[in-house]
């Protein structure tokens, strides 16, 4: 790493103590470069991300908040309860890029949480790259991963945390910790490091490390997800208190393994895998990385260098016990009474080591979700789960038929879209648009299919008026995208396989999908609740432009001006 400016100030100071009158100057220099930030009193931010947090849910829960969590942020922040994400494929990897670049996923990249990529023709994981290996005795078998290595190659947009790293002279310390690599990898960027879970200990890649640190090493080897083993998962206040109490079994409901549908619930299981997988459809999940994110603040020092640090933590325990009993379950219930409990906790940390008066809190969440299908149509609603393997092998069919082939068209469906196979295209000598508007009208035609949109009507601007269309259109990227990109009805739950047999899920245009909350808390910044539309893509340029940096390369968000224009800026 090159010097930073900071030290080679302090060195030319240093040397120019002979002639007196330069020396007060270029300590002077020194200072400001090392506290580039325009003044701000900011030390720490700390940008957190609640997993599946859907934007109702804390004004809903608010009565059952107690002080310090939610209450914190409610009382000393601005609140924005009307916040939604623009983009069509509502999961956990595009949401997490467009909160930390302010971007798009047609400019930052993460278009899905995998993709299909015709340069290598195979299916990629958002954050795989197989040149950085995992530090980890564990592979990782869940559904939708590929094996090997990790790093945010895929990302094309900066991150408000390589911009602060770019605007600091390479001294500010840039961190992301979360449940899930996705969620730490991507919040990282390039310039920051970022640690996950796995099998109950945190692991890193090569990428960020060429060995582990000692810290880390020591961290795991105290094997903090052991003790659960004869613990349960039992809830926080007496049953009684609980809207749901009579609610807990409920035939839609799923149950990860030993875990079950009611409340408590064991946490020890019959193998290790089952176990260290099911603490993370826990809270047990979240609490981990509470202690995990207390010990790298103590370490690394966060908020107390002198330049402003930045520290992303994203807790997934909501979205694994959304998927898995549905948001309207005891068990959600409880999950968000400890999510505030845990926030608590942080922020109680930050304040006794950093300070809350010198941190930036912004809190929001990667995705809403979908009420259960099952409960939505018990109240009447034509919701549906389409078959995610039906339909690619239903526009095939029509496909092979039509040109009069027996080779296969479709190459595969990869939520949102229909990859058609371009090789069979090109022998064929068929025209690639004529291919996608009659793979398009096969697939409207499909049960639970309200529209699908092709590659070439996208990119040449032939798309209707429709008011979520921008939502398709924003989702689009030249390299990524597919051929025919299909929306579902609303209620209609469409998601690769097997995630469709999840109990809960999310991922689509619509406002349960698309509805997240937005709270930010900085010095100055005049407590209020704010009604009017803003998206999670006018998070980074917001605090870029508060912290006074440049915004992410790919933003194309808005700063609020409820936090830009506070009056610490009409001084
Ligand atoms: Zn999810």
């Amino acid at each position: 790493m090159k010097p930073s400016l900071l030290k080679r100030g302090l060195l030319i100071a240093a040397s120019s103590m002979l002639w007196s009158s330069s020396l007060v100057v270029q300590v002077r220099a020194a200072e400001t470069v090392s506290a580039p930030a325009t003044g701000t009193p900011v030390k720490l931010v700390l940008q957190i991300t609640i997993d599946q947090l859907r934007g109702d849910l804390p004004r809903v829960f608010k009565e059952r908040f107690g002080p310090g969590g939610f209450r914190y942020l409610m009382d000393k922040g601005v609140f924005y309860n009307n916040a939604h994400y623009m983009h069509a494929d509502t999961e956990t990897g595009p949401g997490h890029a467009t909160l930390v670049t302010g971007a798009q996923p047609g400019q930052h990249g993460i278009i899905g949480g995998d993709w299909w990529d015709e340069s290598t023709k195979r299916i990629v994981y958002s954050v795989e790259d197989n040149n950085y290996k995992v530090f980890s005795e564990h592979v990782d078998t869940e559904v939708g991963k590929t094996q090997g290595g990790r790093a945010p190659t895929n990302l094309e947009s900066t991150t408000f945390g390589d911009e602060l790293f770019i605007a600091s002279e390479e001294t500010a310390k840039i961190f992301a910790v979360s449940g899930k690599d996705r969620s730490a990898i991507i919040p990282g960027g390039r310039a920051g490091k970022a640690f996950w879970l796995e099998h109950g200990k945190f692991v890193t890649s090569s990428y960020y490390f060429k060995e582990l640190p000692s810290w880390l090493v020591a961290w795991n080897n105290q094997k903090i997800a052991e003790n659960y083993r004869d613990k349960s998962w039992d809830l926080l206040q007496p049953k009684s208190s609980y809207w749901r109490k009579d609610r807990d079994d409920m035939s839609w409901e799923g149950g990860y393994k030993h875990l079950g549908r009611t409340m408590p619930k064991k946490l020890a299981a019959a193998d290790d895998e089952s176990y260290y997988r099911g603490l993370e459809h826990t809270v047990v999940g979240d609490e981990l990385v509470l202690a995990f994110t207390k010990d790298l603040i103590q370490r690394e020092k966060l908020g107390r260098g002198s330049s402003v640090d930045y520290l992303s933590v994203s807790f997934s325990s909501t979205d694994l016990v959304g998927h898995t009993w549905g948001v309207g379950s005891l068990e959600a219930e409880d999950n968000i009474l400890r999510v505030d409990r845990n926030l608590a906790d942080l922020f109680a940390y930050v304040d006794k080591s950093v300070g809350l008066e010198k941190t930036l809190i912004v809190l929001s969440a990667d995705h809403g979700v979908a009420d259960v299908t099952e409960y939505v149509q018990q109240l009447g609603f034509p919701a549906l789960r389409v078959d995610p393997q039906a339909l690619p092998k239903e526009v095939n069919d029509a496909l092979k038929k039509q040109y009069s082939t027996d080779l296969d068209l479709v190459q595969t469906f990869t939520y949102p879209y229909i990859y058609l196979n371009l090789d069979t295209v090109s022998k064929l000598n068929l025209n690639i648009e004529e291919v996608e508007h009659a793979a398009a009208t096969v697939a409207m035609k499909f049960p639970g299919i309200y529209f699908a949109a092709t590659r070439g009507d996208i990119m040449t601007g032939r798309v209707p008026a429709l008011p979520f269309m921008q939502r398709v259109t924003n989702t689009f990227h030249p390299r990524r995208s597919g051929n025919v990109h299909v929306v579902a009805n609303q209620h209609a739950l469409l998601m690769h396989y097997p995630w469709n047999l999840k109990t809960g899920m999310h991922g689509s245009v619509w406002t349960y999908d698309t509805y997240v909350p937005i709270f930010i808390v900085a010095p100055g910044v005049v407590p209020k609740v704010c009604s009017r539309p803003v998206g999670p893509q006018d998070i980074a340029p917001t605090i870029s432009t508060f912290i006074g940096i440049k915004p992410p390369s790919g933003s194309v968000g808005i700063p609020l001006a409820e936090v830009v224009d506070s009056p610490k800026d009409s001084k």
